[in-house]
């Protein structure tokens, strides 16, 4: 598949590059380059991005659970049962969208070619 979508590859852990190479060796690692393409890994960095908007999209999503909860005068052990199932769904959530959405920053970076800013073009004064 040549030039796929940088986005849907990114979601199913796929190289953005070809499409079809895996990205992750393990939970999270990339590997050095892809199987399918030979693209190099190393070349881009997602940093903590995705973190960012896998626990901002389940704040988003869980808030209103966390809120409703105290208000619903249930007995104190159903009470204590909702805020672990709230819990445990806010973890499982976030490690759920860590790898589609690391995998989809790291195509968008290789895509567009993003790196750090470079000043070296700014002269002294
Ligand atoms: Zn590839």
């Amino acid at each position: 598949m040549a030039n796929p979508n940088p986005v849907l590859a990114g979601l199913r852990s796929r190289c953005g590059t070809c499409g079809e190479g895996k990205l992750f060796s393990r939970y999270l690692v990339f590997k050095d380059n892809c199987d399918v393409c030979g693209q190099d890994f190393s070349v881009a960095d997602t940093a903590d991005g995705p973190a960012f908007f896998a626990g901002f999209a389940t704040l988003i999503l869980l808030a209103p659970f966390y809120f409703m909860l105290p208000m619903m005068e249930l007995p104190l052990w159903q009470t204590i049962l909702g805020y672990l199932m709230i819990i445990a769904a806010t973890f499982g959530l976030c490690l759920a969208m860590l790898p589609p959405l690391k995998g989809m920053l790291f195509n968008l970076q290789i895509r567009h070619k993003a790196e750090e800013a470079k000043f070296e073009d700014i002269g002294s004064p």
